[in-house]
């Protein structure tokens, strides 16, 4: 490789800030431009503040649960302004630790507005000046941000996105959220664990509209259990502010008024004004960057990753392709392969899946096989007091496996085994004759393979 090489790297998300850390272990001079806080969506907006509100939400109603054990928890105090205390120390220490691997890696950051105006050079615009860097590469990383029509009129202080939410120091006590996709259906539990009526509105005939259908309908009856309101097939028309509160205008007319209302209909990606458009980088309806399988735009010293390209808007995937760009940069060639994404609902039971769904599977018309096992026949499962979810393997006739999804408790730590048995072609059979430790969650999976044989031994 060519040691002086530079790659510039504008937006410092997961698939920014790896790419500029890798690319300096492989020898490159980097320079990273972010405008906001290091660790993008992922750390500040999205990932990380849902998984400690809904961690913390979730031990509470498992404290509570104990009564069934028959321990008495009634004194349970707990306070919210502490909670999010703690979001912000945990959230600061996880940047900082970012902050410390950029200046170990020697990697130039730049706070400011980065924006490729030559294919060698990048203005930005800090708070002072604007600078100017040579660049020899440039990833572009800028993300994604909250969609928000109109007529929803967005102030920031009761009709807010996820930009807003995760920084109120108070909860309201009613809220609507607009969108039942996976970012508002782990928002909707922890809301309404910390007791928060909600009501959520999802315009298909049911929320998490690209999950297995078989696992929402039984996740459908823990949300209710919990109190959260669902409407499905239902739009929304408008929102308005009044008198205190927000009243939500359905396409059916009904009127719902809440404290607050969240709008959570999906992201946009950051694509707008962060190239020179005479660099010819060509981009699709969605706005999305073009890019082939080694994630170069139309111009080849220009790549583009993450939520800014057409791939899962997920962080993992932003830190893949930042390591599938670097390499081809710098002359490893890798092909992006989208073969075996996993799929995580961080919600309590959590839902994870990769490759196809049941749902797919049948309307595509795939012959498939199926191996089911319920979290409820489970010695580790029952002695955890977990016993909702199941684990379900889709393999195709000759019993390779194509498809998984798991719901229950650690099910994101499960699914790693599938995600391997998918990438590499493996059968339901030689999952099931590796030795599953006992009594462990992941006999779930052993079982559920051996089921695809109809040979399980612990189902009736
Ligand atoms: C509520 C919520 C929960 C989520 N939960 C999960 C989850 O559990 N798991 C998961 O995998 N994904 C989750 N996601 C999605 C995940 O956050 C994104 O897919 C991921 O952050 C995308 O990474 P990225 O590097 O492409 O962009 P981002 O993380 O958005 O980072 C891009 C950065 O670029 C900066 N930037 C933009 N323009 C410029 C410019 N011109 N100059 C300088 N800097 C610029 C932005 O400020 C931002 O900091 C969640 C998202 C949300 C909203």
């Amino acid at each position: 490789m060519d040691k002086d090489i530079t790659i510039s790297i504008i937006g410092a998300g997961p698939g920014g800030y790896e790419a500029a850390i890798l690319a300096s272990k492989l020898g490159a001079k980097v320079n990273l431009i972010e405008n906001k806080e290091l660790g993008g969506t992922c750390l500040n907006k999205g990932c990380i503040p849902t998984k400690i509100f809904l961690h913390t939400a979730n031990k509470i109603k498992e404290i509570k649960d104990l009564k069934s054990l028959n321990i008495d928890t009634s004194d349970l105090i707990y306070n919210f302004k502490d909670i999010l205390d703690r979001k912000n120390k945990d959230i600061n220490k996880l940047r900082n630790g970012i902050n410390n691997l950029i200046k170990s890696n020697h990697i130039n950051f730049i706070k400011g507005e980065g924006k490729l105006i030559k294919d060698n050079l990048i203005q930005v615009k800090t708070k002072n000046k604007k600078i100017e860097l040579p660049t020899d590469y440039t990833i572009l990383a800028t993300g994604s941000s909250p969609i928000i029509p109109e007529s929803f009129n967005y102030n920031k202080n009761n009709i807010i996105t996820t930009e807003e939410l995760f920084d109120l120091e108070v909860l309201p006590e009613t809220i609507v959220i607009i969108g039942g996709g996976v970012a508002a259906v782990e928002i909707c539990q922890y809301l309404s664990r910390f007791g928060v009526k909600v009501t959520i509105i999802e315009a298909e005939d049911h929320i998490l509209p690209n999950q297995d259908k078989d696992i929402i309908r039984k996740f459908t009856r823990i949300l209710k259990k919990d109190k959260v309101k669902i409407l499905t097939k239902t739009k929304v028309n408008s929102i308005k502010e009044k008198d205190n509160k927000i009243e939500v205008i359905t396409d059916n007319d009904k009127v719902i008024v809440a404290d607050m209302a969240l709008i959570c209909v999906g992201r946009t990606p950051n694509t707008n004004n962060i190239y020179n458009e005479s660099l010819h980088i060509r981009r699709d309806n969605n706005n999305l960057i073009k890019v082939n399988n080694f994630l170069q735009t139309d111009n080849e010293r220009v790549y583009a990753i993450g939520d800014i390209v057409n791939s899962p808007m997920l962080a993992h995937m932003a830190s893949h392709e930042a390591f599938t760009a670097v390499n081809n940069i710098l002359g490893n060639k890798i092909e992006i392969n989208y073969k075996a994404v996993p799929n995580a609902l961080y919600t309590e039971p959590e839902i994870t899946s990769v490759g196809y769904s049941e749902d797919e599977l049948k309307e595509k018309n795939i012959p498939y096989l199926k191996g089911t096992f319920p979290f409820r026949l489970l010695g580790k499962a029952i002695s955890m007091n977990q016993t909702d979810g199941m684990v379900k393997i889709l393999t195709d006739p000759n019993q390779k496996i194509i498809g998984a999804t798991i719901f229950g408790t650690h099910a994101s730590d499960l699914i790693m085994e599938l995600v391997l048995a998918i990438e590499k072609n493996l059968s339901a059979n030689e999952i099931s004759d590796l030795i599953h430790p006992h009594p462990s969650l992941s006999e779930a999976i052993l079982e559920a393979a051996r089921d695809v044989s109809d040979l399980s031994i612990n189902k009736l």
